[in-house]
């Protein structure tokens, strides 16, 4: 309870994409290697999502979807030093409380997967008369979540949104992100009932092959300078792929790591900006991809969950010896 208590309370879903990248970051921490996606109606009808990973015990689905239930967090100690995607046990329990959720599970030793139901963080019996308990049934190693009717019991929530297909480029979005970032890993992502994919890489491809795989072969390697740097000083270690001044895009594309989770920060993307203005021509736009390893610890991890924006400890110091990576890897480009 101490550890429930000091973590900000109450996230809340936003959006399809939002429950989304909560679901990939519980598969990648559950090793998965093939993540697949299926979304109906922008994902509000249905959002699935089906991985390979470690998949969860039988006794341990009558509580995943309670808030604060996290198998990665023992002690509060343990939250500046997070290493997982997931340390707050809140995301499946948030998800369970406005949408219908399902899990079918099934970890390698077991015989058969397990399918559980569940409403406002318990199990439930998927039709009445039938117990709650979780129901042997058929399935691979691994796990299927299964959301429907995302919000069907918030109305205001649902207003909110725009429109299916703008829920789902979203979507989209995100699977695309952790697709490139994740090499070895195999991502696919479509509309239920589509024959064809609209993000799919596979687990043989680099973070350059899945680049171009799902910006187009516009993001040619001729176009991107690639450097990796480590500072010892602050045990920080970095990784890029940047346009150089002959590609210029119509808007800024960032995409973002911090110890392999996809954020945003106002900070870095300014830096971007002003270390481009000279360069491109009016009107015109890098591509970068930045993945940064740090010390959790100097990562501001208070910031609202729900908020993909993070700050760093040195902020300062550590955007400025990007940039100088930046600033170098453009010269070189341009020389
Ligand atoms: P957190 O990720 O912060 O621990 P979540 O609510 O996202 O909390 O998930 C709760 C727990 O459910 C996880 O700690 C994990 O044990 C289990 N879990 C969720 N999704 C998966 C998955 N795809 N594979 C295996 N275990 C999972
Ligand atoms: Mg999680």
């Amino acid at each position: 309870p101490t550890v429930v208590n000091r973590i900000a309370a109450g996230e809340i879903i936003h959006r399809p994409a939002n429950a989304l990248k909560e679901l990939i970051e519980n598969s990648l921490d559950a090793g998965a290697t093939q993540i697949q996606v299926v979304a109906k109606e922008g994902g509000l009808k249905l959002l699935q999502i089906q991985d390979n990973g470690h998949g969860i015990k039988k006794d341990d689905l009558a509580i995943v979807c309670e808030r604060f239930t996290t198998s990665k967090l023992k002690k509060f100690e343990d939250l500046s030093k997070i290493a997982t995607y997931g340390f707050r046990g809140e995301a499946l329990a948030s998800i369970s409380h406005v949408a219908h959720v399902s899990i079918t599970t099934k970890t390698k030793d077991s015989k058969c997967a397990f399918r559980g139901t569940y409403a406002d963080g318990k199990l439930i019996p998927p039709r009445s008369g039938q117990s709650a308990d979780p129901k042997p049934c058929a399935g691979n190693d691994g796990t299927l979540i299964t959301a429907e009717d995302l919000f069907y019991n918030v109305p205001t929530r649902k207003k909110a949104l725009r429109s299916p297909s703008d829920e789902y480029n979203r979507i989209v979005d995100v699977v695309s992100r952790y697709a490139i970032h994740n090499s070895g890993v195999s991502f696919s992502c479509k509309r239920q009932g589509s024959l064809s994919a609209d993000v799919q890489t596979t687990t043989t491809a680099t973070i350059i092959d899945n680049l171009r795989q799902i910006h187009g072969s516009s993001v040619s390697s001729e176009l991107l300078c690639s450097g990796e740097r480590s500072f010892d000083s602050l045990d920080f270690k970095m990784n890029t792929y940047i346009s150089n001044a002959n590609y210029s895009m119509k808007r800024t594309t960032l995409l973002l790591f911090i110890n392999n989770r996809s954020v945003d920060s106002q900070a870095i993307k300014r830096m971007i900006e002003n270390v481009y203005s000279d360069l491109l021509p009016k009107g015109g736009h890098p591509f970068v991809y930045l993945s940064i390893e740090i010390k959790p610890e100097n990562v501001d991890v208070n910031v609202h969950p729900t908020k993909q924006e993070v700050h760093f400890l040195n902020e300062e110091w550590i955007v400025n010896s990007i940039k100088d990576v930046f600033q170098e890897l453009l010269e070189n480009a341009n020389s």
